[in-house]
């Protein structure tokens, strides 16, 4: 790690980080995302292949970054670049509807057979955001409920519950309404819905929250909330945004559970800006313009035809057959890191595609330690997410998931022996 840092110190020159007159660079940080922060100066992408990366150090990497997930098809898919490229050259996006819409929320929803409508976002932020309010909406309540560590975005209710330090510049109300429970208390839940039950307008759950450590839920944390739910009228929103990938129907097809809202992103828009909020129809006509007094919702860019057919052809190509094949080399990379890395104390956590180490029976892992293990991975050619977050993209086959388990084990043990 020191000798990273060191080179990359050197690149505080970097002639890609410009200040502006008054000495400031021109992104703050250095960083056009907050999120891409690893601990020292970052290299840039400069080309995506298949299942691989190249940057502006020379270095070619195996890419389980996959934009955090949403590169389902990896890079620059030619099917998804050609439809992409099709319907750009017809017009980037307009403001009239378009038949893109019509195709993906098709596909969606016959991915979510208990969901009637969908409107599209521009990112998974905005679905929950929307979801939210369609919840408040339509219960007429303020209040939500939240697990505690988990990420749904960066709307105010979504950044309440994650402690003083994420919540800054949340209004004092707006925490004040979010309700954060315990991952898996389900007595917390419990008590916390029964001491106020016409206070809430949702739940909120991630069946597999990266944030909080890539843990599961348990199916009664999971199957309480849906009961708690429906008997106070409370709206279950399943936040989708990563963890769609992991089931033909979603992680909640696989734990059997029916959201009233679901939101979603990134895998559906074929590597475009995307999100998507699924629901019932007594929910989602909250924004059906053609009733008085419905919900605002628009954006200037969702549903814009560009992500919609990149998208469709994305889902079309992620079958079930691919979703199975995906898990199952992702289940035996867990196990064979697992493995490798228990000794040292590590632990790899996830399901089906989406993989994490951390040191064994970690809730929150500290940045300095998820950011050694990014750069040791880096060294060794594999790109994870700043938290290490794995995940597998469709022209990965057997070969490269053995060759990411090998540059993680490697990458965990010299992470494990540096700091004993
Ligand atoms: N919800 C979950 C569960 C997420 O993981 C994320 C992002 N990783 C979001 C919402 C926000 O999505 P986006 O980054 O597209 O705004």
């Amino acid at each position: 790690m020191s000798t990273n840092m060191q080179t990359n110190s050197a690149l505080a020159e970097d002639p890609h980080l410009r200040r502006g007159p008054r000495g400031y660079p021109l992104l703050p940080g250095g960083y056009g995302r907050s999120t891409y922060y690893t601990g020292a100066p970052s290299p840039y992408a400069v080309r995506g292949q298949g299942c691989r990366v190249w940057d502006d150090r020379g270095r070619e990497l195996i890419d389980a970054n996959n934009n955090f997930t949403s590169l389902i098809h990896g890079n620059a898919h030619p099917e998804i670049a050609e439809a992409a490229v099709k319907a750009l050259s017809s017009g980037a996006s307009w403001g009239i509807p378009n038949l893109h819409e019509w195709e993906l929320a098709d596909l969606l929803l016959s991915r979510l057979p208990d969901l009637d409508q969908v409107r599209f976002a521009n990112s998974g932020t905005e679905a929950v955001m929307s979801a939210v309010r369609i919840a408040r909406a339509s219960t007429g309540r303020d209040r939500v409920i939240v697990t505690k560590g988990g990420y749904h975005g960066t709307s105010d209710v979504a950044l309440a519950p994650g402690g003083p330090a994420n919540a800054r510049g949340v209004p004092r109300g707006v925490i004040d309404d979010v309700t954060p429970v315990p991952l898996n208390d389900v007595e917390f839940l419990r008590r916390s819905v029964e001491a106020a039950p016409g206070a809430y307008a949702a739940i909120i759950l991630d069946l597999l929250p990266n944030r909080a450590g890539l843990l599961h839920i348990s199916e009664e944390f999971v199957t309480t909330a849906r009961d708690l739910a429906t008997r106070h009228g409370i709206v279950l929103i399943i936040d989708e945004v990563i963890s769609l990938r992991l089931g033909a129907h979603g992680l909640s097809g696989e734990y059997g559970v029916s959201p009233d809202l679901l939101t979603t992103g990134k895998t559906i828009g074929g590597g475009f800006a995307v999100g998507a909020i699924a629901g019932l129809g007594e929910l989602m006509s909250e924004v059906d313009p053609t009733r008085p007094g419905s919900l605002p919702h628009g954006g200037t860019f969702s549903g814009n035809p560009v992500s919609m057919a990149a998208g469709a052809v994305a889902l079309r190509l992620y079958d079930e057959s691919e979703v199975k094949r995906l898990n199952a080399l992702g289940d035996a990379a867990r196990e064979s890191v697992a493995g490798r890395v228990a000794d040292a104390g590590w632990e790899v956590r996830g399901r089906g595609s989406l993989l994490r180490a951390v040191p064994a029976g970690s809730a929150q892992v500290d940045a300095s330690t998820q950011h050694r293990l990014w750069w040791e991975s880096y060294n060794r050619g594999l790109l994870g997410s700043p938290a290490n977050l794995l995940s597998l993209s469709t022209p990965m086959d057997q070969v490269v998931a053995d060759e990411i388990a090998d540059r993680l084990a490697d990458a965990v043990l010299a992470v494990a022996d540096a700091q004993n």
